[in-house]
């Protein structure tokens, strides 16, 4: 498991490095701002949906530690394009992956954003991971309200 785990450790480094997804979240017909006080971590995320329910583009800002950028960004690749009701199913996949504390083995579908299931022993860090993705869900909730 040390390969998956250092896999996964260079994976988090690169996202945080060069993170995808950033650009202007008020340009997007929905956007949400996320604080994480504890770790000092904050994402405004913005996205918007098409007439046909998918994510027709997504961006985002925020400053923060590794983790909380990384999963963002990882969030962006895997969620960029995809339907409403699908971004609304992985973000759950991603919440019970690391509510879980790692005993929920992370679902195929979520791809890259398996990487952070390490991150779920750590229960102070599950904020940071889950940023973004809370974001994103207000966005799409508001999105689907109107
Ligand atoms: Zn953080």
């Amino acid at each position: 498991m040390s390969g998956l785990d250092d896999l996964y450790r260079e994976l988090i480094l690169d996202h945080s490095r060069d993170p995808q997804g950033k650009g202007d979240p008020q340009a997007e017909a929905h956007s949400h701002h996320e604080l994480n006080p504890s770790c000092g971590d904050e994402i405004t995320m913005g996205a918007t949906v098409d007439e046909d329910g998918a994510i027709a583009s997504l961006h985002w800002e925020g400053q923060g530690c590794s983790i909380s950028m990384a999963s963002a960004s990882v969030m962006s690749d895997l969620l960029a394009g995809a339907s409403r009701d699908e971004a609304l199913a992985r973000i759950d996949e991603f919440r019970e992956m690391l509510r879980s504390r790692g005993s929920v083995e992370p679902s195929e579908r979520l791809e890259d954003a398996a990487a952070f299931q390490g991150v779920a022993k750590y229960v102070m860090r599950i904020k940071c991971a889950m940023l973004g993705w809370v974001a994103l869900e207000a966005c799409l909730m508001e999105s689907a309200a109107t």
